[in-house]
């Protein structure tokens, strides 16, 4: 059996390797490192597979959230919604830039951002809502358009976890995830379900007018060069990321098929048992499997880890601290127990080894260890 890995880049890239040193080899030969063909290859081909008028790339998923939020001219003091159940970044930039984090509770079956919560939430202050498609499966979106619309709120959807997803709107229309709200950002961090070779990551819109700040937003506020009519930032993919990215977006669809086969192995494995839930499926999305969390019940979730990592199989726990439990994050508005379903999934969830390279002898290890840890209880 194959060494057990958590995401195995190593064995992917084996299998498209001519195509990638290909590519990065005209890179190296044009010399174009900065926005060169690649990089508006990389754009082109992007905005065609999610159906959206503009991709703007830029360094990284961070950056793009916080692109995406200066680019909708969000001022100071401004209050931004979005799930305490997340990745740091999503509160950062919004903490970076002044505006205020109002951090809300998640859906335990989905544990993406619970619309109720949202619209509880709101004040005269809120500006923007940020739904998280975490771990790969799209935020209940139909509701969280509504309420935005309601309240003239804009939707920033982090779709870092979850591209290649379709949300299904309630008439059967269906979108793919990141082109739904006003401005989609992500993430292709090796790890991500399109992940480059190094940081990366875009913004998309359907505004033109979006786009145009975004685009000047990403070259430090500049539309003619040297003449800086905002403030921006230096955010660039760089163009041998965008040849990585070329070759693997191909592979995008087959990758997430790859994913939900071993997702359908795990399940079989787990479906039924008292102490563990598997991966809610919801109607209104497909599941691209970023992550594979189950939610354990009853027994010492940091030991079955531990466990696992004495056989050879890494877990990891996605996410430990909810964010209005960080320190950086500590806000007198809220404390331990206030959002409670998201602080038992930060006790209970456990993510297994999920990519595109997993090998039915491998699963069929990690289930059968996972199980046998219940045994010894
Ligand atoms: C990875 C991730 C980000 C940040 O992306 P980087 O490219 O690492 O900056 C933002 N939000 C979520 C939910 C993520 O998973």
């Amino acid at each position: 059996m194959k060494p057990i890995r958590m995401v195995d880049l190593k064995s992917q890239y084996d299998k498209i390797n001519a195509q990638i040193d290909e590519e990065i080899r005209k890179v190296m030969e044009g010399t174009a490192f900065i926005n060169g063909p690649a990089v508006s290859q990389f754009q082109d081909s992007l905005e065609k597979y999610l159906g959206i008028r503009h991709v703007i790339p830029c360094a990284n998923g961070t950056d793009a959230l916080q692109i995406a939020m200066m680019a909708l001219g969000l001022k100071p003091g401004d209050e931004v919604i979005t799930a305490s159940f997340t990745f740091i970044a999503t509160a950062e930039v919004i903490a970076l830039l002044r505006l205020k984090p109002v951090l809300v509770e998640v859906d335990p079956d989905t544990f993406t951002i619970d619309p109720v919560a949202v619209e509880r939430a709101i004040t005269p202050r809120t500006r923007a809502i940020v739904p998280v498609h975490l771990f790969g499966q799209c935020a209940d979106m139909a509701p969280i358009i509504d309420i935005a619309q309601k309240h003239n709120l804009f939707v920033i959807e982090d779709n870092a976890q979850a591209i290649g997803a379709d949300y299904r709107f309630p008439d059967g229309n269906v979108k793919k995830a990141g082109t739904i709200g006003d401005i989609g950002c992500t993430s292709f961090f090796p790890s991500k379900n399109l992940g480059c070779y190094g940081d990366g990551g875009a913004v998309f819109t359907d505004h033109d007018e979006y786009a145009r700040m975004i685009r000047a937003i990403t070259n430090h506020g500049s539309t003619v060069r040297y003449y800086h009519d905002y403030i921006g930032v230096n955010s660039r993919l760089d163009s041998i990321q965008a040849a990585i990215l070329n070759v693997k977006l191909r592979h995008l669809d087959e990758y997430a098929e790859a994913r939900r086969k071993a997702a359908g192995f795990y399940d079989k494995a787990f479906s039924g048992h008292p102490g563990l839930k598997t991966p809610f499926r919801a109607p209104y999305s497909n599941h691209v499997f970023h992550q594979y969390t189950l939610v354990t019940r009853g027994i010492d979730r940091d030991g079955l880890r531990t466990y696992l990592e004495s056989k050879g199989i890494p877990a990891m726990v996605y996410y430990p601290v909810p964010l209005h439990l960080q320190k950086a994050y500590i806000d007198p508005r809220y404390g331990e127990g206030d959002l409670p379903v998201t602080e038992s999934l930060a006790r209970q969830v456990i993510s297994l080894p999920m990519h595109t390279e997993l090998e039915d002898d491998q699963m069929k290890y990690i289930t059968d260890h996972v199980l046998r840890y219940f045994d010894h209880q």
